[in-house]
């Protein structure tokens, strides 16, 4: 038994909440997981199939007592769903989420933490395109990392037991400075999930010129696209409105880039486009090497971490 906490709240009952579930039941993580969503549907569906141990019918009675409590909700919903719950916390207790955005995760529930309760903020780097209760499974955050994004000063033993969950579930874990943590976010998932929105939307503005070929013909890059691209709305709307300045830095340094290439391609260039995209092969190699990805040509994996 490798039990790391008597009682686990988890907050949101989506992909990343039942996931979390699933890994620690399968370690034996916490002697009892309590969980709550704000639809009475996820509610219902979450108790058919046995996500959590007790369903609670209010955000309050699902962290009462719990010794860590984790907001698994989207990013702009964090601030409220910690005034719900910030009178009930116990003292002692930690609170963490699983934000994917974390200076605005801090700023917004920080105030809502109460003396004597911890708040240690983290990011599993572990996602699928699908959402939702019955998305989850325990294998999500194997070989994944987790980013801790503790307060200067937080408890240290506060921090090393969320640590231990998370290496309990399976994954790699690091600590991080919130600001550094939304500029690398930025330029490693935030901004690429905006090029690919963006290149479905133009594809879809396309096929109502040529019909259905997109679809037909769909080639792997495009269709990779398609994958990132049909991630949650509301989770992705709240990235870029929260992690706005590292995003547009980035999405300013990539337009740069397109532009440079695009030079390249009109000059005929092939010097120029011939040394880009071997630089860039490099690090797809580089993530092949590290083991946070195959090199099977499997576009369509159902399971794939983001
Ligand atoms: P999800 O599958 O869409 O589930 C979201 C959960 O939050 C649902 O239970 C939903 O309740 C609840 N919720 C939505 N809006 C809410 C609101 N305004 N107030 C209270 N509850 C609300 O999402 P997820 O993928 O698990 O993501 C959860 C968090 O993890 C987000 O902060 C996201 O940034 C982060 N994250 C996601 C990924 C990923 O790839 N998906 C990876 C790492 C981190 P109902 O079911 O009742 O609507």
């Amino acid at each position: 038994m490798n039990q790391v906490y008597d009682r686990v709240a988890l907050i949101g009952l989506g992909l990343i909440a039942s996931s979390m579930f699933w890994a620690i039941k399968r370690a034996g993580l916490a002697g009892e997981v309590t969980g709550y969503a704000r639809s009475p549907e996820t509610r219902d569906t979450a108790r058919r199939i046995g996500l959590c141990d007790r369903i609670c019918d209010s955000a309050a009675e699902a962290a009462e007592g719990a010794d860590l409590v984790v907001l698994c909700v989207p990013v702009g919903a964090m601030g409220k769903v910690a005034q719900e719950i910030g009178p009930v916390l116990k003292p002692g207790a930690t609170v963490s989420d699983v934000g994917s955005v974390k200076r605005h995760v801090i700023e917004s529930v920080s105030p809502h933490i109460p003396e004597g309760v911890h708040f240690v903020p983290a990011h599993p780097l572990a996602g699928t395109e699908h959402s939702g209760p019955e998305s989850g499974f325990a294998e999500l955050y194997d070989n994944r990392w987790c980013l801790l994004v503790p307060a200067e000063g937080s408890d240290p033993q506060a921090v090393a037991n969320l640590r231990a969950l998370w290496e309990g579930m399976g994954a790699n874990v690091e600590e991080m400075d919130a600001d550094h943590h939304d500029l690398v976010l930025a330029v490693t998932s935030h901004a690429p999930h905006l090029i690919a929105y963006t290149m479905v939307g133009v594809a879809d503005d396309l096929r109502r010129v040529t019909d259905s070929e997109v679809i037909k013909y769909s080639a792997a890059g495009f269709r990779d696209f398609t994958r990132i691209a049909a991630s949650d709305p509301t989770m992705w709307r709240d990235v870029f409105l929260t992690n706005k300045d590292a995003t547009l830095e980035i999405l300013g340094r990539f337009t740069e880039e397109l532009f440079a290439l695009q030079r390249a391609i009109r000059t005929g260039d092939g010097e120029q486009l011939f040394d880009y995209f071997t630089r860039t092969r490099a690090i797809r190699r580089g993530i092949i090497e590290a083991g946070q990805d195959t090199d099977a040509p499997d576009f369509g994996r159902g399971k794939t971490a983001q």
